[in-house]
């Protein structure tokens, strides 16, 4: 007689079968609403043109976010495929950080979001991908605008080189600090979870997907990095990003 344990094999159909099923509610949402418009232009709404274009607007809204919702998967997707492949191109954070402060200008101003950014004198170069690193950044900045609320500050720290006991070597620090709401206890460790959010109605509201962080999440995996959320309720939020230096 042999014995096998499965529990790993349960776990992991188990969590396949959770992804699907999420995906589709994910997905299914919108859909619905598109197709239910659709019909009302088609028959209730058909001569009333003022409502015909408030459903066409609707329907614009959703299928923004179906399409938003595609793309975070296939990134998804992409960032879990190279995981395991250690990056080898040489990277200048400072510089990838302005750049993507700068293509994400339209989202901060338009909140009215007062933006700083402080680091080191010299270039801060890691090995890594920088389109994916470019990706984390843009994840946490936009996060801070959407949950850190209009006309307040999101800072960016770059700092290091340092030794990181999170690491066991030496490394740099990304922090982007928000003013938000902030976020309780409980929630911290399940963040980066595929569509873990702590206020749906919210996250939606501001065109969230629930996949953002978790995309974060294996890109510093991937680049052998750590990230650690600190949150005091009421004052905000710290995302740090700690990379390693060779
Ligand atoms: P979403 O697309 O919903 O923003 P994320 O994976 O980026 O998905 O974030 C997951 C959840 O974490 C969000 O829905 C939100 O509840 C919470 N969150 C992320 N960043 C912040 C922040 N800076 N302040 C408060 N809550 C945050």
């Amino acid at each position: 007689m042999t014995l096998e344990d499965q529990t790993q094999l349960e776990q992991s159909k188990q969590l396949r079968r959770d992804f699907v099923s999420n995906v589709s509610h994910e997905l299914k949402t919108p859909l619905t609403s598109i197709l239910g418009f659709l019909e009302s232009i088609q028959t209730v709404a058909r001569n009333d043109e003022e409502a015909k274009s408030r459903f066409l607007q609707i329907m614009t809204d959703e299928a923004k976010r179906m399409s938003r919702l595609v793309n975070d998967l296939l990134s998804l997707n992409r960032v879990e495929n190279e995981e395991s492949i250690t990056p080898t191109d040489e990277v200048d954070l400072i510089s990838i950080i302005n750049e993507t402060i700068e293509n994400t200008e339209p989202v901060y101003s338009k909140s009215n979001n007062f933006l700083t950014f402080s680091h080191p004198n010299q270039p801060i170069v890691v090995k890594g991908s920088r389109d994916q690193l470019q990706q984390v950044v843009t994840n946490l900045l936009e996060n801070a605008v959407k949950y850190g609320g209009p006309n307040k500050e999101v800072k960016i720290e770059l700092t290091g080189p340092a030794h990181f006991a999170v690491l066991g070597r030496v490394g740099v620090t990304l922090d982007v600090i928000d003013q938000g709401k902030g976020i309780a206890r409980e929630h911290i460790p399940r963040l980066t979870e595929r569509f873990y959010r702590v206020d749906s109605h919210r996250s939606r509201e501001v065109g969230g997907t629930g996949l953002g962080l978790s995309i974060v999440k294996h890109i510093i995996n991937r680049h052998d990095g750590r990230l650690r959320i600190k949150s005091v309720e009421g004052e905000g939020s710290t995302f740090s990003v700690f990379l390693p230096l060779d």
